[in-house]
C-alpha cells in the first residue's frame, strides 16, 4: 500500500499539485540557466576589464612614441640651430659666410621633412640669411619668440607658440638666442616646423571616431590637435581638469574621466616630453573601446538564451514524458490495485454461497481434502458436523419457497457462528443441508458443538406448522476420524457424518447422533 501512494504522490500528488519529482527537475534547471547566465557574466565582464587594460597598456605605449617622435622631431631642428649658432660664434656673420649660410640652411630644410624653414635674425628682428630663395623681409621683433629672447639671457631652446606664415600655414617655432661676443642680444636662429608634420602622423593612429590626440606645451598652450581645426589653435588648456590635475602634476599616466564636452567617459593616457617643456595626450572614448566587447557580449548572452530555450522547450517535453509515464504508472497501480480486489471478490463469490453466504459445495471441497491431508500429515483429528433441516419439503410447501429461503439464511446465521479457529469452516453442502469442518476436534467436542447448535435452531422457534414439534428443527450428524494413509479418504468423513445424520433422523429428528452411534447400531444390528 505504501508503495502505491508513493508511486501515486510522485505522478500526480493530490488533486492539482506538482509532483515533487517534476518540482525538482524545474529547480535543477533553473539552477542550471542561472549558472549558465552567471559564469556568461563573469565572463563578460572579466573580458571588460582586460579590453579596458589591454587599451590603457596600448595608450601608455602610444604616449611614449609619440612623446619620443615629438622629442626627437624638435631636437634635428635644435641640433642645426646649435650647429649655426657655433657656426657664428667666432666672428659674427659676415658678408662672406652669407651665401654659404644661405645654402647650409636650405640644404637641411630639404632634408628634414618637418623643417619649413630656418632663418638668422639680427638684433632688430629682421632675417639676416634663411633657407627661402628671396630673404624674409618682415620684421619679427613683435613676435613671441623674439622677445623671448631678447629679454633672457638663457641660451638654451625655445619652444614659441604657434605663429602663422604670411601664406596663413601654422608654424612651430623652435629658437635660440645669439649673443654679441660681449654676452648683449645679437639676434635669434630660428626654425620654422610644418605643423602638418606632426598632424599627418597623427593622423596615422587609430583612435576612433571620438578619439582625440594633443600636443601642448607644458604651460597650457595648445599646439596641434587631431582632430585638428584652426580656432583650437593657441587655447588655453590650463581650466580642462585632466591637464590642470593630472597632467600638470606628473610625467606620465592614465586617467579615465567623463568628458568636459559631451559627459561620455574618456579614457586618457599623456606624457611629458624628455627635452622640451611639452607634453602629449591622447584621449579615447570609452564607449568605443567597448564596442566589440558589447557585440561580443550580446552575441554571447543570444547563444545562451537560445541554448535556454533550447533546453527550456526540451526539458518541458521530458518533464511531460516523465509525468505522463509517472500517471500512466500511478493509474496501472490503481487498476491493478482494483483488479487484485475483483478478483478476491471474483474468488470469493465463486467460494460463497449465493442464498445463504456460507462457503459453497466447492470450497468445502477444497478445505475438506487440505484438512484432511493436514490432519494426515500431522496425525490429528478431523471432525465433521453434517445437519439437514427437518421436514423442510413441507416447510416450502406451506410457507412457500421463498420464507423456505429466509428460515434457511436464519438457520445459516446460526451455522455461520460455530467457527472459532482457523481451519474451522461452515458450508452449505446442498439444498438444505449444511457442514461445519472441525480440525483437531474429538468427537465429544464436536457433539457438544452440534448439540449447542441444535438447540440454537430450536430456539429461533420458527413456525412449522407441518412438523410434530410445530417449529423448525435440525438433525445433526458428528463424526471425527484420524486419517491414515492405508485406509482413509475425505469421503469416508462425509459417508460417517450422513450416517450419524440417519441415525439422528431416525432418532425423530431435531436431534444429534454421533458416528459411534452408527457403529454401535451396526455392530447391535
Ligand atoms: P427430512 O429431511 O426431515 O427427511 O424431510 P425433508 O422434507 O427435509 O426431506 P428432504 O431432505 O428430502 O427434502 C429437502 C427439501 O428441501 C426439498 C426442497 O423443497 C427443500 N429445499 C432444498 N433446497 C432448498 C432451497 O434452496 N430453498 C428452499 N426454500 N427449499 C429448499
Ligand atoms: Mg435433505
Ligand atoms: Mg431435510
Amino acid at each position: 500500500m505504501t508503495v502505491i501512494r508513493r508511486l501515486k504522490n510522485l505522478s500526480t500528488g493530490n488533486a492539482g499539485e506538482t509532483p515533487p519529482i517534476v518540482f525538482r527537475a524545474k529547480i535543477f534547471f533553473f539552477l542550471v540557466c542561472l549558472s549558465l547566465l552567471s559564469v556568461d557574466g563573469w565572463q563578460a565582464w572579466k573580458n571588460r576589464t582586460v579590453q579596458l587594460r589591454d587599451t590603457e597598456t596600448t595608450m601608455v605605449n602610444m604616449a611614449r612614441a609619440l612623446a619620443q617622435h615629438g622629442d626627437d622631431t624638435l631636437k634635428a631642428a635644435d641640433l642645426i640651430l646649435s650647429g649655426v649658432i657655433e657656426l657664428m660664434a667666432a666672428d659674427g656673420l659676415t658678408e662672406k659666410m652669407k651665401p654659404r649660410l644661405h645654402q647650409l640652411l636650405k640644404s637641411r630644410v630639404a632634408e628634414l621633412p618637418q623643417l619649413a624653414g630656418l632663418f638668422v635674425l639680427n638684433a632688430d628682428g629682421y632675417a639676416m640669411v634663411d633657407s627661402n630663395e628671396v630673404l624674409f623681409s618682415n620684421n619679427v621683433n613683435d613676435r613671441n619668440y623674439f622677445q623671448y629672447h631678447r629679454d633672457h639671457a638663457d641660451l638654451g631652446p625655445y619652444v614659441g607658440p604657434l605663429v602663422k606664415n604670411p601664406a596663413g600655414a601654422w608654424r612651430l617655432t623652435v629658437s635660440r638666442r645669439i649673443n654679441n661676443p660681449d654676452g648683449s642680444f645679437g639676434g635669434v636662429v630660428l626654425a620654422a616646423i610644418d605643423i602638418d608634420y606632426f598632424r599627418n602622423f597623427y593622423n596615422t593612429f587609430n583612435i576612433g571616431e571620438s578619439g582625440l590626440i594633443i600636443l601642448g606645451l607644458n604651460n597650457g598652450t595648445l599646439l596641434v590637435r587631431r582632430p585638428f581645426f584652426d580656432k583650437y589653435v593657441g587655447s588655453d588648456l590650463r581650466k580642462v581638469p585632466i591637464f590642470r590635475d593630472y597632467v600638470t602634476k606628473n610625467h606620465d599616466g592614465t586617467h579615465t574621466a567623463p568628458s568636459t564636452v559631451d559627459g561620455k567617459d574618456k579614457i586618457n593616457a599623456y606624457r611629458h616630453f624628455n627635452q622640451f617643456p611639452m607634453f602629449i595626450a591622447i584621449a579615447l572614448s570609452k564607449d568605443e573601446v567597448l564596442d566589440g566587447w558589447i557585440d561580443d557580449t550580446l552575441r554571447h548572452t543570444a547563444a545562451i538564451l537560445i541554448l535556454i530555450l533550447i533546453l527550456a522547450v526540451l526539458g518541458n517535453w521530458l518533464l511531460s514524458q516523465i509525468k505522463l509515464r509517472l500517471e500512466t504508472e500511478a493509474k496501472l497501480v490503481i487498476a491493478h490495485d482494483n483488479l487484485d480486489q475483483l478478483n478476491k471478490h471474483l474468488q470469493n463469490l465463486a467460494l460463497e454461497d449465493g442464498l445463504t453466504g456460507l462457503a459453497n459445495r466447492r470450497h468445502f471441497d477444497i478445505a475438506l481434502n487440505e484438512e484432511f491431508a493436514r490432519a494426515l500429515r500431522n496425525r490429528e483429528t478431523l471432525g465433521l458436523i453434517m445437519i439437514d433441516v427437518d421436514w423442510f419439503k413441507q416447510y416450502n410447501d406451506i410457507y412457500g419457497h421463498r420464507a423456505g429461503d429466509d428460515s434457511l439464511r436464519r438457520i445459516a446465521d446460526m451455522i455461520k457462528a460455530v467457527p472459532q479457529r482457523t481451519g474451522d469452516l461452515a458450508a452449505r453442502y446442498g439444498g438444505e443441508e449444511m457442514v461445519v469442518l472441525l480440525p483437531q476436534t474429538t468427537l465429544e467436542s464436536a457433539a457438544i458443538i452440534a448439540e449447542r447448535l441444535r438447540a440454537d435452531i430450536a430456539a429461533l422457534d420458527i413456525q412449522h406448522a407441518a412438523s410434530p414439534l410445530t417449529i423448525v428443527t435440525i438433525s445433526v450428524g458428528v463424526a471425527v476420524i484420524r486419517p491414515s494413509l492405508q485406509s482413509d479418504t475425505p469421503d469416508q468423513l462425509v459417508e460417517e457424518a450422513d450416517r450419524a445424520l440417519y441415525i439422528a433422523k431416525a432418532k425423530g429428528r431435531n436431534n444429534v447422533a454421533r458416528s459411534d452411534e452408527v457403529k454401535t447400531e451396526t455392530s447391535l444390528s
